[in-house]
């Protein structure tokens, strides 16, 4: 492991345009459950329920109960591999964070540029009387699993994207871009499976960046790694900054 780490952190610091890209593997150590690999939501939600915008407009109740499983149950907070992230783009290694996660850690932990590509649990609205609420406003409807709109409106929809929607046009477009400069890629925590945010990947790889992969389980397209980290997100990000700003390696 030491010597991939040294090897890893020094095609870091060399590059020009370093770029991370995260799934829900990145939060698991915070107490977020991933959908796929071990434990994950999928075996224990129904998913045409819980995740497809029909069903939310049908009967939003699954997906508050899964959300309440996802983000609620405890208070949620970044490890250290998310704060190592963003120290390292304060200091200068890192151009930014294409996530897949809709939990908001990367930018309590710090990090300012960060692509959301499937959106924030954050900001909600009514889909009848377009009244906006924010995640804290909700939370006590939301533990008690229906989140109703004081119009009496049960559609109260996070700006989340759910199956069967489109992502965020302007977000993809910024991601496809900063993943067309990228000449370094970290692929943390994504089983690479959900498109297009899986392509993102792919381009930065087309383009000829180096790529690590950190992930628990070997995933998709492991053509594409240089590096391959069968290890924990958090652990493994947080050796990396030591060896970037730490300075025990020139
Ligand atoms: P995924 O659930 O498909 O895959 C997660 C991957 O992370 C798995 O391969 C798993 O082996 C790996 N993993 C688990 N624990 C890890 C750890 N401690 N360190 C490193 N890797 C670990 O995730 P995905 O590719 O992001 O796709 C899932 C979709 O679900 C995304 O679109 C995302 O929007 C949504 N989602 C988001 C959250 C969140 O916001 N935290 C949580 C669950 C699902
Ligand atoms: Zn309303």
């Amino acid at each position: 492991m030491e010597e991939k780490l040294l090897s890893v952190s020094s095609a870091w610091k060399k590059a020009n345009y370093p770029l991370v890209f995260t799934g829900a593997g990145m939060s698991a150590e915070s107490g977020v459950p991933t959908f796929r690999g071990k434990d994950g939501l999928w075996d224990r939600f129904d998913v045409e329920k819980a995740a497809y915008l029909q069903s939310f407009l049908e009967d939003p109740g699954p997906f508050w109960k899964m959300a309440r499983e996802l983000v609620l149950k405890k208070e949620v907070n970044p490890h250290q591999g998310h704060r190592a992230l963003a120290r390292l783009e304060e200091e200068g290694y890192l151009q930014g964070i294409i996530t897949q996660n809709i939990d908001g850690l990367h930018q309590k932990a710090g990090s300012k540029e960060v692509y959301e590509l499937h959106g924030s649990l954050d900001k909600l609205d009514c889909l009848d009387c377009q009244k906006k609420y924010t995640w804290e406003e909700i939370s006590p409807d939301v533990e008690k699993g229906e989140v109703n709109c004081e119009c009496g409106s049960r559609k109260v929809k996070p700006r989340i994207v759910f199956f069967g929607e489109n992502l965020p046009r302007e977000e993809l477009d910024r991601a496809f871009f900063a993943a067309e400069q990228c000449d370094f890629l970290i692929v943390v925590g994504s089983s690479l499976e959900v498109y297009p945010a899986a392509s993102i990947p792919q381009i930065a790889w087309q383009r000829g960046a180096r790529m690590a992969l950190i992930n628990t389980e070997q995933g998709f397209f492991p053509e594409m790694f240089d590096w391959v980290f069968l290890d924990s997100a958090e652990r493994v990000l947080v050796e990396l900054e030591k060896k970037i700003l730490g300075g025990d390696q020139k």
